[in-house]
């Protein structure tokens, strides 16, 4: 026991959470990757072949999409998909600002320009919010479902057809998340990505997925991954401005094996999401990011939760000091705007715009942990849902 007159680890008091006690780490694996990736070694052929094959239709199947494409990253799969809309210089597409670079960045570099509109209090882009940045030269939209919540697609959509725009699915985080009807994400628009990087919940180090359920569209990622080939046509035969984005076999081999696992870990995810949303939504200040009913099945990416700082008694950046003192790794969430990156803020371009709930919620209000805690015990979650509770019953200590 600490003798500090201070009950909070972060001022000397004892941590709640033991030091003895570890979080799930990530990624996990088993002897159905080391057989799958040794596979690969032995037979020689490490190149884009059967494995990718296998791990496409795979991926399609658990999306409930047609056809599946696996190229180099999330990034990559981004570009390739506006490159299939035929999306280049002086058309327009609509982002949120809050996401990662490349949802912004795959614009950019096609030649053409991201256009900022805000998010809402589910945390993704407001619908309401969309035709207001619509102009002639407008070509698709890009949601991003941030940690698998999928956007309001309904609402999405419609504008889209009534606009004549495409609609390109940031499902980076999305991994098996359904829609209504259990329409998987990644096809409830024109196509949609993914991302198989390390950090994320199907991994292979690096690696990336589109998919649609659009012929014309599936045969034009297939090229532009590969050189600019033709499907079954003449090797040296190049009928597209492509690139070389394919993903190699031992990558393929390792998706199929980590995909087994998948289900079970997404089970458990979802389960342990829902107790700590219940619990501590409970707690003064503290407001999980809100699910959507229409949507049947999450893949709870990373866990985000937005605090008050004025209710809760103390400000973001202390708080994440005290919770990490206690034993549960928090942290903040993407540190700016989209629009606030160098990369943006240097062209002077986006100086009047102004996105108010996402900038909010980078500089005063987002936590998240990320998704290997939810592959916790429940009594994991009973010490992240106790720790909270104890900074917010001791936050009069951090204010001294
Ligand atoms: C991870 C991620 C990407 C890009 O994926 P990479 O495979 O890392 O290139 C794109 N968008 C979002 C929202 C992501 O989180």
């Amino acid at each position: 026991m600490s003798d500090s007159k201070f009950n909070l680890a972060l001022l000397g008091g004892t941590p709640l959470r033991s030091t003895d006690k570890t979080w799930p780490i990530w990624p996990q694996y088993g002897a159905g990757e080391r057989e799958a990736l040794l596979d690969v070694l032995d037979n020689t052929n490490w190149w884009y072949g059967e494995k990718v094959r296998t791990i496409e239709q795979e991926f399609a199947a658990y999306q409930g999409a047609k056809y599946c494409l696996v190229c180099t990253s999330g990034t990559t799969a981004l570009e390739i998909c506006l490159q299939a809309m035929e999306i280049g210089h002086g058309d327009e597409v609509i982002v949120p600002p809050f996401t990662f670079v490349a949802t912004a960045s795959a614009v950019s570099r096609m030649g053409a320009t991201p256009v900022f509109v805000d998010i809402d209090d589910s945390w993704n882009m407001d619908p309401t919010k969309i035709e207001a940045a619509i102009t002639p030269n407008t070509k698709a939209i890009i949601p991003v479902h941030f940690t698998g919540r999928i956007c309001d697609m309904d609402a999405i959509n419609a504008i889209a057809q009534k606009h004549d725009l495409l609609v390109l699915e940031d499902a980076s985080h999305s991994w098996g998340a359904k829609w209504s009807d259990g329409q998987g994400a990644g096809v409830l628009g024109d196509c949609g990505v993914f991302s198989f990087q390390g950090f994320k919940n199907l991994t292979a180090g690096e690696g990336g997925a589109m998919v649609t359920n659009n012929p014309e569209l599936a045969a034009k990622m297939q090229s532009y991954i590969n050189c600019g080939r033709k499907e079954g046509g003449v090797w040296y035969e190049h009928h597209n401005v492509g690139t070389n984005a394919r993903l190699g076999e031992f990558q393929a081999a390792l998706l199929s094996a980590q995909l087994k696992h998948l289900p079970e870990q997404q089970a458990t995810r979802i389960r342990n999401g829902e107790i700590l949303d219940e619990e501590l939504s409970k707690i003064e200040g503290i407001t999980p990011q809100p699910v959507d009913p229409r949507q049947t099945q999450h893949s709870r990416h990373i866990y985000c939760i937005r605090v008050d700082q004025e209710s809760f008694g103390c400000s973001r950046e202390r708080m994440l000091e005290a919770l990490n003192a206690e034993g549960v790794p928090v942290d903040a969430a993407y540190p700016l705007p989209l629009y606030k990156q160098p990369v943006y803020a240097k062209t002077g371009q986006y100086d009047d715009v102004s996105c108010p709930v996402c900038e909010e919620l980078c500089y005063n209000s987002a936590i998240w942990i990320t998704h290997q805690h939810l592959l916790g015990s429940e009594s994991d979650m009973e010490d992240i849902i106790a720790i909270f509770q104890k900074v917010k019953d001791n936050v009069n200590e951090l204010s001294n």
